[in-house]
């Protein structure tokens, strides 16, 4: 008697409570449930006694106004992942006024939104690739889609180094990590020799700007961009240097890049950019493999013929403006002389590093 009608009604009742009983969505066609949706996460609640910029032009002098996060358009991924890391300061205003710990302070809080923010960017070039031809329609094709497998993702071929020109790592991070600025860099090479990576190596940094090499017109499409953290009137300390030759180790193996195309902002851009500054180390740089040098002791006197001029252009350097291609390049491998006329010795120079260029 108990177990027939007792227990069936006990059952009832407690999977009711768990939720067990409300009936399975199933789909007719297949008799397949469907898969359950991920929840989005809700953001991680501030640490006791820590507090968190809600808004990034808190920070600004003038107060521009920011626009909200917009978390209707945010991806499907659980967001977000990034948890704000511990801040012993309560408010910038107690660090002293762009300091290293006054950038570090507001850009661990801007961070907060950069991170879902880039991830969101993410999803629009991953939507972008996932296009077949037959999606995204070129005029030109009149024929239907035949698939090749044959494929994969681009690389960079180039690695262009640039000084912040600006006085701390953390200051530079922070530039990168607001959307007004409209630049960035995949690295950022502190003084003491930290590495920070801040883009995936195959998205397309903002950091060369007008620029050419040879016949390349878009530099940021097939380069990496690495930010050194330099004034642009001092030395590079030895464990910045030492980092950033480990660092380029590791990208000219990924990506096989050449030797050859491990250039400076200044090689790009004559005339516009001048970085990095005179102090880079260049043949310390050249003596590992990144980027070509000479031996001052062992100069040849070029041909009557040699024309300096097309040898910039074989070498890469844009000649429309000739004076400033002469200084782009004394500024990379003169460095003390940065006049834009060609002494004799500097034809020596530039006809022993066309050599290498023609050579390689
Ligand atoms: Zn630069």
């Amino acid at each position: 008697m108990f177990i027939k009608k007792v227990l069936p009604a006990i059952l009832t009742i407690f999977l009711c409570a768990c939720g067990s009983s409300v009936p399975k969505k199933t789909n007719v066609l297949t008799q397949k449930t469907p898969q359950q949706q991920p929840v989005e996460k809700t953001s991680p609640a501030p640490q006791q006694n820590q507090t968190v910029f809600k808004r990034p032009e808190q920070i600004t002098r003038n107060n521009r106004p920011t626009e909200e996060p917009n978390t209707n358009s945010r991806p499907k991924r659980p967001q977000p992942t990034y948890t704000p890391p511990p801040i012993t300061a309560t408010n910038s205003s107690q660090l002293p006024y762009r300091s290293r710990e006054y950038y570090k302070f507001i850009t661990d809080s801007i961070q907060y939104y950069a991170k879902p923010t880039y991830e969101k960017n993410i999803d629009e070039i991953i939507k972008q690739i996932s296009l077949n031809p037959s999606q995204k329609k070129n005029p030109a094709v009149n024929a239907p889609w035949y698939a090749s497998v044959n494929f994969n993702i681009r690389k960079p071929n180039f690695v262009i180094l640039h000084h912040t020109a600006q006085n701390s790592a953390e200051q530079t991070l922070f530039t990168f990590s607001i959307s007004r600025t409209q630049t960035s860099a995949h690295y950022v090479v502190g003084r003491d020799g930290t590495v920070y990576q801040m883009l995936n190596d195959y998205v397309r940094a903002w950091h060369a700007g007008n620029s050419r090499w040879g016949g390349v017109t878009d530099m940021n499409s097939c380069s990496l961009g690495i930010e050194i953290d330099n004034n642009g009137n001092e030395p590079y300390p030895d464990a910045q240097i030492t980092a950033l030759i480990k660092l380029l180790g590791h990208l000219k193996e990924q990506y096989g890049i050449p030797q050859a195309n491990f250039i400076g902002h200044g090689d790009i851009a004559p005339g516009r950019k001048q970085d990095p500054s005179k102090y880079f180390p260049w043949k310390r740089l050249a003596d590992a493999g990144f980027g070509y040098w000479y031996d001052p002791y062992n100069l040849q006197t070029p041909p009557a013929d040699f024309n300096p001029i097309m040898a910039l252009r074989v070498i890469g350097y844009d000649i429309s403006n000739p004076a400033a291609a002469i200084g782009a390049f004394k500024a990379h491998y003169i460095q003390n002389d940065t006049s834009k006329s060609l002494t004799d010795y500097d034809k020596k120079v530039l006809y022993s590093i066309y050599k290498k260029y023609i050579s390689r």
